[in-house]
């Protein structure tokens, strides 16, 4: 187990989280005003109701669902939402909750997995494919599209962490992520009560014990067990079935496609 990292970090953590609260919740109200703009366009008649959001320090979309439909980010109702094809595939979208490494809610409204259309329909198949071979197996998705205006705030919450340490938890905004177009996904796989596969590490997990590349001697030295290493193995298994490529760094991670291809076919969702 590598704890060079760690120990300082949980208390950068704890610091970035008090210190940030106050840029998260403006990073979340300039969502939120822009959001309230097109909801302006759209309910002209309910200033009131207007003003009582926007004067609030979290984003509440959660009631507006009907008349906002899938979202306030402009692009997002051309993705696909996976369960809309499968819904027999499990999502449990981490940052949504407060569930994740930042443990705080980065997604308001955002509560599917969305993913580009083909994307989408090779995540079916590859479901396919695991019920063919294991059929008390299901995909569970943590996360698909990811906004880049999100991304950034995450980038920004970290801000105490060097950049070359911060780019173990969220890619560099400037660059971008292939999450930001709606062509890479995490997940992992699950018996069909939704309980998880044991992987060995959790998701998010930025130990080097999270790390594919060294599987092999984590095995070896008895750290990670044959069974864990497996579980990993079948889901790289069925991912690259329909050609997702994994990295090396994340057992969770998965792009459809390189970022050179992802920028020609497809849009930064902002
Ligand atoms: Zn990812």
């Amino acid at each position: 187990m590598n704890f060079k990292y760690l120990f300082p970090l949980l208390f950068l953590f704890s610091c970035a989280q008090n210190e940030n609260k106050l840029s998260s919740q403006n990073d979340n109200f300039s969502l939120n005003k822009e959001s309230n703009e097109i909801e302006a366009e759209k309910e002209a008649n309910s200033n009131k109701e207007l003003k009582l959001s926007t004067s609030e320090s979290k984003v509440k979309f959660s009631s507006k669902k009907d008349t906002l439909k899938a979202s306030s980010y402009v692009g997002l109702d051309n993705l696909t939402d996976i369960q809309s094809l499968d819904p027999t595939i499990l999502i449990d979208l981490k940052y949504a909750s407060t569930d994740n490494f930042m443990k705080q809610q980065l997604y308001f409204d955002i509560d599917k997995v969305y993913l580009q259309k083909d994307v989408a329909e090779r995540i079916v198949k590859v479901q396919a494919y695991l019920k063919s071979i294991r059929s008390d197996l299901t995909l569970l998705i943590y996360d698909g599209v990811r906004p880049l205006s999100v991304q950034k705030a995450m980038w920004k919450a970290l801000d105490t962490i060097p950049v070359k340490d911060r780019v173990k938890f969220v890619s560099n905004p400037a660059s971008g992520s292939i999450h930001n177009y709606g062509a890479a996904i995490d997940l992992t796989l699950a018996y069909k009560n939704g309980k998880a596969l044991d992987m060995g590490a959790g998701y998010d997990d930025i130990r080097e014990i999270a790390y594919p590349k060294l599987e092999a001697a984590f095995l070896a030295n008895g750290e990670l067990t044959s069974q864990q290493v497996e579980n990993r193995k079948l889901l790289r298994k069925v991912m690259k079935s329909q050609g997702f490529s994994n990295i090396p760094t994340e057992w969770w991670h998965f792009n459809a496609c390189s970022r050179a291809q992802a920028k020609i076919k497809y849009k930064i969702l902002q």
